[in-house]
């Protein structure tokens, strides 16, 4: 009883206005901030980056009241969601570490075949280290989708090499990690060890490195992918603004030729 009481709070506190989630495809009046917690467990460690400077994220209007989608999520839905309507083939899609409500709705695009996968959760349909993908054969996937997963893994490279492997010539991987405007180089170093030094030097506790924009683009051209980073001049802007996506929004679609 108390659950139906609190979700007809949230509904007639969030539902209608003006924007939608085009992952669970509610009108919502107004999205939840980005996490004060998150933000000040950084501050307080001595992290000295500001998230407000932080590209793709709506900092004010973040998560979707209802399914909890952020606005990055709500930006990879934008552009699949065209993609698909504009190329209307079958695709096999791999999704690392996704949330749940992603998943679901990529789940009903019947032109995809879709897998989510991670190396320690239980809730997926496969689990596979990314920096080793051993039983993947090369040239498999048509699209893959690895957000926010390499500032957590020891060799990015090596990440970046076997998705690389993997996708079937002619295929993307939309390749997302936090960056900051103000970090001018990739910090990484193995004696920060604990989660006090790692909330400190890369902003949050189970992250190995803070990367640089020019070295991430960098280490993606080096993988041999074709990069294009998309600005939301690239999108129609009455979604971008429909969808509470961020100005600041680069999308990195990296494409193997
Ligand atoms: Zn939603």
């Amino acid at each position: 009883m108390q659950g139906i009481i609190s979700n007809l709070i949230k509904y007639l506190r969030f539902f209608g206005g003006s924007h939608v989630c085009n992952v669970c495809n509610r009108r919502v009046r107004s999205f939840f901030p980005f996490s004060s917690d998150l933000q000040q467990a950084a501050t307080s460690a001595g992290f000295p980056y500001d998230f407000r400077r932080m590209e793709t994220l709506n900092f004010d209007d973040c998560n979707c009241p209802f399914c909890l989608s952020s606005d990055r999520e709500r930006l990879y839905m934008l552009y699949l969601s065209n993609f698909f309507k504009n190329y209307p083939i079958q695709y096999l899609m791999l999704d690392f570490a996704p949330s749940k409500a992603f998943s679901q709705a990529i789940r009903k695009f019947e032109l995809v075949s879709y897998s989510s996968v991670d190396y320690y959760r239980s809730d997926v349909d496969l689990k596979l280290d990314i920096c080793n993908m051993i039983g993947v054969q090369s040239g498999t996937y048509d699209i893959v989708i690895c957000s926010h997963i390499l500032e957590h893994v020891t060799d990015p490279d090596k990440g970046l090499a076997e998705l690389y492997r993997i996708l079937k010539p002619g295929g993307f991987v939309i390749v997302m990690v936090p960056l900051f405007w103000d970090v001018d180089q990739t910090m990484e170093n193995p004696a920060y060890d604990s989660d006090e030094l790692r909330l400190k030097y890369f902003g949050q506790k189970d992250h190995v490195r803070l990367f640089s924009k020019q070295d991430f683009t960098n280490r993606i051209s080096n993988a041999k992918f074709d990069v294009k980073a998309l600005d939301i001049s690239w999108f129609d802007l009455k979604d971008v603004r429909k969808y509470a996506i961020a100005d600041n929004s680069i999308l990195y679609v990296c494409s193997k030729s």
